[in-house]
């Protein structure tokens, strides 16, 4: 084959059975689609290097040409985050918690920290549900700026208190560069939320810290985005990132937002980062949880983020996607019937001060 000096955009794998006609007409398309093929005979099978425009060789949908295998974009935007440089899926502690292939981890808590008894009761109701993590936001990036913006440090205090009586490290939101280092004294993890996962200078604030990152998806990013994004972090030197889907916008208004539970899957095929789901700012309706709980399992989530409240009722934030008492044998019998069925275990609470046996 002849090399080229251009980095490969694109591969194509062609079939063992790809006949001359098949390799000829896909080296045809690209270079009518104004890109450069470069072709390679292997033993079994050939495979075809594209040079150019990505975007226009994902119109020619080679995927679906006669005698191609599978069509490989080469990730070079997100090498650090890409199962191309690092082919074992990853593991990330948290606190001890590991996230990741051959366990099930369950995060669980209120949107909102509020006061020190509701935090306290939520991760009691976590714990029940199967949770070894607790969530809280202390700073919420509310899309108003007249809905409840959180406690700020005192939340972080409050959670500090609640995790040393739980016993459950802490996963809290971040939402500005300015506030990293205060919420990493605090915080076991720090999450990055939908609404800043282009923010550009908090992604590498965040992969300064040396503390595990739980980056959620753009409501309106691609994949792409989001691996692109995870690679601020990781171009930090803080590999330690956890990705969540947690719904993207769609035409559809019957949820809060749309579960792209393919991503799930997809992202796992592409980068070695653990993936979670968030099926409660996904559903946003308690009665959601629970079904889209199980497609995340199913499909082969390394995890699930979950809203509980003691009284959703009044709760300053997502109260409608909160989880009640009532819920809570469910989702503690979906995760540990599953686990095994997915071949995870479920992973326990960290024991006060020990390490987490699992994993
Ligand atoms: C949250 O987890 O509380 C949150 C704000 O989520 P998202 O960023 O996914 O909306
Ligand atoms: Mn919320």
């Amino acid at each position: 084959m002849k090399q080229p000096r251009e980095v490969f955009r694109m591969v194509v794998v062609m079939a063992p059975e790809a006949t001359q006609e098949d390799i000829d007409a896909v080296v045809g398309r690209v270079h009518a689609a104004g890109g450069k093929a470069f072709v390679s005979r292997g033993v079994t099978r050939t495979i075809v290097g594209l040079v150019g425009d990505v975007g226009e060789f994902d119109a020619l949908n080679l995927g679906r040409h006669s005698g191609v295998a599978d069509v490989v974009r080469i990730s070079d935007s997100h090498k650090l985050v890409s199962r191309e440089h690092h082919p074992a899926r990853s593991v990330v502690r948290v606190g001890g918690v590991p996230i990741g292939p051959g366990t099930l981890t369950v995060i669980a808590g209120p949107c909102a920290v509020e006061t020190p008894e509701q935090t306290l009761a939520a991760a009691m109701m976590a714990k029940a549900a199967g949770a070894s993590l607790l969530r809280g936001g202390a700073f919420k990036p509310r899309t108003s700026p007249y809905a409840y913006q959180g406690l700020g440090e005192e939340g972080l205090r409050i959670l500090a208190d609640v995790r040393a009586e739980a016993g459950m490290p802490i996963v809290t939101e971040v939402i500005d560069p300015s506030s990293v280092e205060l919420v990493a004294r605090y915080a076991d993890m720090l999450q990055v939320g939908t609404r800043n996962m282009q923010n550009f200078a908090l992604l590498q604030a965040v992969g300064s810290t040396g503390k595990p990152v739980l980056l959620k998806r753009g409501f309106g990013a691609t994949i792409d985005e989001w691996l692109m994004a995870a690679e601020y972090i990781a171009q930090r030197g803080n590999l330690d990132i956890v990705l969540c889907e947690r719904g993207i916008r769609t035409f559809e208004t019957a949820t809060r937002n749309t579960l792209d539970i393919s991503a799930v899957p997809v992202v796992q095929r592409r980068s070695h980062l653990p993936v979670i789901v968030d099926p409660s700012h996904s559903g946003g309706r308690r009665e959601l949880v629970v079904p889209l709980t199980r497609a995340a399992l199913a499909v082969g989530a390394d995890g699930v983020m979950i809203d509980v409240h003691p009284e959703p009722a009044a709760a300053l934030c997502d109260g409608a996607q909160a989880l009640v008492d009532a819920d809570l044998d469910e989702i503690a019998s979906i995760v540990t019937i599953l686990s095994p069925l997915m071949g995870r275990t479920l992973t326990q609470p960290v024991p006060h001060g020990g390490l987490n046996p699992v994993g």
